[in-house]
């Protein structure tokens, strides 16, 4: 059995503790390979090494960190296949997803800061005898804790921009999926990266996260995952006066209105609802249909839905993959069941799968379409993660708006118009951090990302995230 190992001062390390944690591989539902279960001695160690390392890669020039971190990026194009195949492996998406998404995502991801940190500036006011700069400086060691369902995409969107702006990081994969985490350390040993900049812990959250989260010398935590994680860590790192960026849960609205281009909205509504098996914090799981248009939409997106090949991940025309752990799938399940209680009409999906073969004790679910339910009801106003989405009926501009802003989430909305200027009036009149207009998850690196109200706190991409990892200082001068 693979023996995955925490990377620690540039080095392989068993936990202190010798404990251990089962992985397995969700299309399978078999345990593959086992990793750490790192404890705060695992956390100290770390902090030593990273405190070593800091005054090193700190020092170092933009120009010099920038290279390194291109470095990396091309070893992960040399092991671009493997990369993919592992992710498929240990997350149950469809190996189409990691070679289309996750792994050049992630690649692009080390690239983008390694370049933006070339054009950071700093501003200056000046005034009659008196110049004000501004100085950008590394905050120290900082922590990036990442969830399970675009493992590499999201753990290297956060360390991307703290090792850039010249921190030291403790990063901490979901105990779910570690295993392209661990390959991409031993990139990084590849390419050169010196020894304690980046350390990599395994485990659960409860000990090894809790533990990053309550370092003191860890300074700022970048998290993404849960609302309810994200509470808990706000409320520990908050009295520390921490710096901190949370990127949390969401339930998504697709708004379709009658007058949209009604072939497409229908083909990137299936694609928001269902991509990487619903698994993706911007799917759109609440679609939100012009009443006129309703049965038009609802005929032709559940053909659409029925096509979807759900099976093995490593098939290529597999749409649909497993869902990540038997828990996940017990709790997608008992969301079905509550819908039905709920007063719900499942339209197509519902159950479980068991596909022949190597996938039969897997843990997949048939894509499931549910119409019939208020917006009040637990099945619209909690986060299912997973293949499931709701359909619901609107009249007026103004219901649609209300019924889309009516959760405590508010991370992305997309939203399917040919009427320009009803285009920007729901844009702005959505609490949303994220409106995609006849579009979605078209991404530019770029642009700020993050949720309002439950959503998160903070925006990552851009300039905002190497913003984040800074500390900021005025200097004044009179002169
Ligand atoms: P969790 O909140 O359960 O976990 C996220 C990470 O935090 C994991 O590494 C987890 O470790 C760790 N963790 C758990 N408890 C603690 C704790 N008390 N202290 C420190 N770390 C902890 O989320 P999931 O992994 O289940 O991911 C799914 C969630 O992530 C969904 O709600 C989804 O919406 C959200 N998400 C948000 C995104 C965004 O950008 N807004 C993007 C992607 C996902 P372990 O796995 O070992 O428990």
């Amino acid at each position: 059995m693979k023996e995955l190992q925490n990377y620690i001062a540039g080095a392989w390390q068993s936990p202190v503790k010798n404990q251990w944690l089962d992985n397995s591989e969700p299309a399978t539902g078999k345990v593959y390979s086992r990793l750490p279960d790192s404890t705060a001695e695992d956390v100290q160690m770390a902090v030593d090494a990273a405190k070593k390392a800091f005054p090193i890669w700190s020092a170092m020039s933009v120009e010099e960190r920038s290279r390194i971190m291109l470095a990396i990026a091309q070893e992960m194009k040399l092991s671009f296949e493997s990369l993919a195949e592992a992710e498929s492996k240990d997350q149950g998406k469809p190996i189409h997803l990691s070679k289309v998404m996750d792994i050049p995502r992630a690649i692009q991801n080390i690239e983008f800061f390694a370049t933006e940190i070339l054009h950071m500036a700093s501003e200056s006011h000046g005034t009659k005898g008196v110049l004000n700069y501004t100085v950008h400086s590394p905050i120290g060691i900082v922590g990036c804790i990442s969830p399970w369902n675009l493992p590499l995409y999201l753990f290297t969107w956060k360390i991307a921009p703290a090792l850039a702006t010249g921190n030291c990081v403790i990063a901490k994969p979901s105990e779910l999926t570690p295993l392209t985490a661990t390959m991409f350390a031993e990139l990084c040993m590849k390419a050169g990266l010196p020894p304690g900049v980046l350390n990599i812990l395994h485990g659960n959250g409860k000990n090894v996260g809790t533990a990053i989260v309550e370092h003191p010398d860890i300074r700022a935590i970048s998290f993404t995952g849960g609302t309810v994680t994200g509470e808990q860590i706000a409320s520990k790192a908050a009295p520390m006066f921490k710096k901190l960026s949370l990127e949390l849960g969401g339930k998504n609205p697709s708004i379709i209105f009658a007058d949209c281009d009604m072939q497409e909205a229908v083909q990137q509504a299936v694609r928001s609802a269902f991509t990487n098996q619903g698994e993706i914090c911007l799917c759109g799981s609440r679609i939100l249909i012009e009443d006129s248009v309703y049965e038009v939409f609802c005929d032709a997106f559940i053909q659409k839905v029925k096509q979807l090949n759900i099976g093995d991940p490593f098939e290529n025309g597999t749409n649909v993959g497993a869902l990540v752990s038997k828990s996940h799938w017990e709790k997608v399940l008992s969301y079905i069941q509550l819908a039905k209680e709920e007063g719900g009409t499942i339209l197509c999906g519902g159950s479980p799968v068991h596909p022949q073969g190597r996938c039969q004790d897997g843990w997949f679910i048939e894509p499931t379409v549910i119409e019939g339910l208020g917006n009040d009801c637990r099945t619209n106003q909690e986060e299912i993660f997973g293949p499931v989405v709701t359909l619901q009926r609107f009249s007026s501009e103004e219901e649609a708006i209300a019924l889309a802003n009516g959760t405590k989430y508010g991370l992305a909305a997309n939203v399917w118009t040919q009427h320009l200027a009803k285009a920007h009036r729901i844009a702005h009149a959505l609490d949303f951090g994220i409106v995609w207009i006849n579009c979605w998850l078209i991404r530019d690196l770029r642009t700020p990302f993050g949720g309002m109200k439950d959503s998160g706190v903070g925006r990552e991409g851009g300039f905002e995230a190497l913003r984040f990892f800074t500390e900021t200082k005025n200097v004044c001068v009179k002169f």
